[in-house]
């Protein structure tokens, strides 16, 4: 069985990967992992992307406002 995407976003959608809203400004590559469990593998994709407050936790690192609206450190970013 082929493995499944993780993203809740509607297909051909972008949202932020930290709090879920619309029209998220940059993405975070990463390296993808997967995660099995019931029903099959699922994958991380590649880039995570984040919104406006979001983008501002994670590039100064406040990684406890981040986990309020979620969380990790990521290096490097790309416009979205
Ligand atoms: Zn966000």
């Amino acid at each position: 069985m082929a493995p499944y995407g993780v993203s809740a976003a509607p297909a051909g959608e972008l949202i932020c990967d930290f709090c879920a809203a619309l029209e998220p400004v940059v993405y975070y590559e990463v390296t993808e992992f997967s995660l099995m469990a019931p029903g099959g593998e699922w994958l991380s994709g590649d880039r995570f992307y984040a919104c406006p407050p979001c983008r501002r936790f994670i590039d100064s690192g406040d990684w406890r406002g981040c986990e309020r609206g979620s969380a990790q450190p990521i290096s490097g970013s790309r416009t979205a």
